[in-house]
């Protein structure tokens, strides 16, 4: 907590180059896909959704989700990471269809969809157990689980914020049956939502004792983590305590970028720290990448949660992502969801 910013940094960038040596900074061609804003959760923070029988509600239908994926087919991405409301009118028919469906058209697209929170709401919905939930998903073609929905894994912090959202035990479960099935997963952080260090610490921990407890049942465990500080724009978190200043709400990028490195420091068993460039911006993303980070995220081409809580970037090109890295030193290399090398750039092309 009261370590130098710098000394900090510094050890956390060293600790990246111990862990992936080299000059290499990876980012992934992707889009996300929101296919319903319906959900019964309410979080405080979001501002994304709309209560079921609201005139503002939408589910997109599987020809509309389809044409997205076509869109970033033709840019050469490899992943969807979908993601949406907890929709009691949909039941696991709907997602096995529509998985079933986006697989026959795009074949080679990986489909990353559905946190947590989602396959417990299909498991609600149809009376059978998540683990059920996840295995009959994946044989439709699920590739991967989101790690939406983590917040923050400390069951005050988050009962505060969301009490419908069902304890941190809940996530943690969920995450590690899409493990032991093979899923693909990555861990979340969201900060600011008026925890202390030690609840940011709790929840690091908790993320690490499950990663320890997949790699010793010889499990890959989460590909990587990511944080960002909570977005306070036109949602009820916000709105409700403008002005108030009851509780330590939001981090600056300072605080952020020290939770970057201490995640790169706490989280020894993970090998990959992203950096979250539409919350804090891209510069301060390049500054992330001195702080222990070495994934640059991803193109999006579209999001709709955090934006709509006051993000004002919700999609990046190729070349912005590329750009970003080689201006902040480092190598791009364009990888697909398990961080497998899909294209680096020659030589050439990286001075022009
Ligand atoms: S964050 Fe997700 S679960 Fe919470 S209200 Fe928004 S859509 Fe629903």
């Amino acid at each position: 907590m009261n370590a130098d910013f710098n000394d900090l940094l510094y050890v956390a960038h060293e600790r990246r180059n111990l862990k992936l040596p080299g000059n290499s900074v990876t980012y992934l061609v992707d889009r996300n896909i929101n296919y319903t804003n319906v959900c019964t959760i309410n979080c405080q923070f979001c501002s994304f959704y709309r209560p079921p029988g609201h005139i503002e509600t939408y589910t997109q239908t599987f020809e509309q989700i389809s044409s997205k994926v076509r869109e970033l087919e033709d840019i050469g991405g490899s992943r969807i990471l979908m993601q949406g409301g907890v929709n009691p009118d949909l039941d696991l028919d709907w997602y096995i269809g529509l998985l079933t469906a986006l697989k026959k058209r795009h074949p080679s697209i990986s489909l990353d969809c559905f946190s947590p929170i989602e396959i417990e709401g299909i498991a609600n919905v149809v009376g059978k157990s998540t683990r059920e939930v996840l295995v009959e998903l994946k044989r439709a073609g699920l590739h991967g689980l989101p790690g939406g929905g983590a917040e923050m894994l400390v069951d005050e912090i988050r009962t505060g914020v969301s009490p419908q959202k069902g304890a941190s035990e809940n996530w943690l479960r969920v995450m590690s049956e899409a493990q032991e099935l093979g899923l693909v997963t990555s861990a979340t952080n969201v900060i600011g939502l008026g925890e202390s260090i030690g609840d940011r610490v709790e929840h690091l921990d908790k993320i690490r004792n499950l990663q320890d407890s997949a790699c010793s049942s010889g499990l890959p465990g989460f590909t990587s983590f990511i944080s960002w500080p909570v977005m306070l724009e036109n949602n009820s978190l916000g709105r409700g305590n403008r002005g108030h200043n009851r509780y330590s709400l939001g981090a600056n990028s300072t605080e952020y970028l020290r939770h970057v490195a201490v995640s790169r420091l706490y989280l020894d068993n993970i090998d990959h720290i992203q950096a979250s460039w539409p919350t804090m911006g891209m510069e301060v993303a390049q500054l992330a990448l001195f702080a222990g980070a070495d994934d640059a995220g991803s193109t999006m081409m579209e999001e709709n949660v955090v934006s709509a809580s006051g993000t004002t970037k919700t999609g990046a090109s190729i070349d912005e992502l590329r750009t970003m890295i080689v201006s902040a030193g480092f190598i791009p290399v364009q990888r697909d969801s398990e961080y497998n090398t899909i294209y680096e750039l020659p030589e050439p092309e990286l001075r022009n």
